[in-house]
């Protein structure tokens, strides 16, 4: 187990450089535009700008073929000023120290925006887990609960689900910290299954707070979801369950695209099946009864809302222009470029930026994380009434400002986490 003090984010590898380097260099100019518009301190600014503690870890795992792999995983934590550093892990082979870095400060963000109180953190490993068997799976997480154990906990730092991992990691990540201990510790995680202290309603979270600001939004472009046609990159944790409950709310979506294609039909697609066609076969690619479409075309069309729940840097300057939405929706982190934000402005698409847009994961973590220290069991009805009542307070105190003050939703959102953070930094002051 090594701790990398070598890397700096202070010289953030060029925005050419792999998606990582490109993630850190468009969430340090988010970070820079909100400082530079609050006038933040040059010290307090420093002080936010980079990761608190990077633990980087290498550790071998056993293949079901007998050979042995080396695997490189992640554990970033930005800030701690308003409590326990929270953030999922990331199973996916484009993981790398910068692209966690990102990922982490976004979370910190987050956090402070939807009032949750917790710092930012993110983890990951570099791997692919489509070509893992469920026992490699198990074995690599396991490990790497091992190599993260020590600064990972319920007081200090609680991981939860990203791209390519699942509640099932989160409770292998629960059982093996559990057995070092001698005793069950729920709260390291949240994310898991509700059998063993999971929420109910947390594998929906994050596409059910991604439909309450939809919703938000489209009232104030004076639409319903009823009838409203929505365009979904992306169907896993995030897409499938906003692409479901925007159906279920009455939206007709017709294009989905994930990694290994994409379906389009403007009648509307059967979103459930197309669940079980993903979860069967690990695309929607070639579904009966659709056309085929691939991701620029599905920018884009001609929709009331198009949702990013991919990965990050999918719209940049290049395709920016072709997007036709009332609605961009960022179930994902970082899906826009700065670059492509004036032209989407330029245009009157409304930008749900991503650190309000995909915080529904974050508040039922949150509730998660709280029912198991006071050992309750919420109902999904409950949770969701407080996810809805969470959200919400945070999306009309974005747009509030926005107007007030006449700057983007995005500038708004960073504008007011980053204030409460550096609010959070100063009234704990240095150490020593
Ligand atoms: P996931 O691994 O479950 O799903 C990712 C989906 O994106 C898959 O369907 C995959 O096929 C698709 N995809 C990958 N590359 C693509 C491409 N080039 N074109 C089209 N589709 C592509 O991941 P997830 O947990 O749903 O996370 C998606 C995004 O949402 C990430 O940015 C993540 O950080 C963010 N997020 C996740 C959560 C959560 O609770 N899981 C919470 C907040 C934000």
């Amino acid at each position: 187990m090594t701790i990398d003090t070598t890397a700096s984010p202070d010289a953030p590898t060029a925005p050419h450089g792999t998606p990582g380097a490109r993630a850190l260099a468009a969430a340090l100019e988010q970070f820079d535009a909100a400082a530079a518009y609050l006038g933040l301190d040059p010290g307090l600014r420093d002080v936010l700008r980079v990761p608190q503690r990077e633990f980087v870890v290498r550790f071998p795992v056993k293949l079901d073929d007998g050979s042995v792999r080396v695997h490189t995983g992640y554990r970033v934590q930005h800030n701690v000023s308003r409590g326990p550093a929270k953030g999922g892990l990331r199973y996916h082979p484009q993981v790398d120290l910068d692209d966690v870095r990102a990922l982490a400060m976004w979370m910190t963000w987050k956090c402070a925006l939807v009032d949750v109180p917790f710092g930012g953190a993110k983890g990951g490993v570099s791997c692919d887990p489509r070509t893992m068997s469920p026992k490699e799976l198990e074995a690599v997480t396991r490990r790497f609960a091992t190599e993260i154990e020590p600064i990972i906990g319920p007081d200090s730092d609680i991981p939860a689900p990203d791209a390519g991992t699942t509640a099932q990691v989160m409770a292998w990540i629960m059982d093996t910290v559990s057995m070092h201990r001698g005793y069950s510790v729920p709260g390291v995680v949240t994310g898991k299954p509700v059998s063993i202290g999971g929420s109910a309603g947390r594998a929906d979270a994050t596409g059910q707070g991604i439909v309450y600001t939809i919703e938000h939004a489209a009232r104030r472009l004076g639409f319903g979801l009823d009838g409203a046609t929505v365009a979904v990159q992306g169907f896993g944790n995030v897409g499938e369950a906003a692409a479901r409950l925007l159906h279920e709310a009455g939206a007709r979506v017709v294009a989905i695209t994930d990694v290994g294609g994409g379906v389009m039909s403007a009648d509307g697609l059967d979103v459930a099946a197309l669940g079980r066609r993903f979860a069967e076969l690990g695309s929607v690619a070639g579904a009966p009864d659709t056309e085929p479409i691939d991701n620029e075309t599905l920018f884009g069309l001609e929709v009331d809302v198009l949702v990013l729940a991919a990965l990050e840097g999918q719209v940049t300057a290049a395709n920016a222009g072709r997007v036709r939405a009332r609605i961009l929706a960022e179930g994902a982190n970082g899906p826009t470029d700065p670059s492509a934000d004036p032209i989407l402005h330029a245009a009157g698409v409304s930008v749900i930026p991503d650190i309000l847009c995909n915080a529904g994961g974050v508040i039922v973590s949150y509730f998660e994380w709280a029912q198991n220290r006071a050992a309750l069991a919420w109902t999904r009805e409950e949770v969701n009434g407080r996810l809805r009542s969470q959200i919400l307070s945070a999306a009309d105190a974005v747009w509030q400002r926005a107007a007030a003050e006449r700057i983007p939703p995005r500038l708004a959102a960073h504008a007011i986490a980053v204030e409460r953070v550096a609010d959070a930094t100063r009234l704990r002051g240095l150490y020593p």
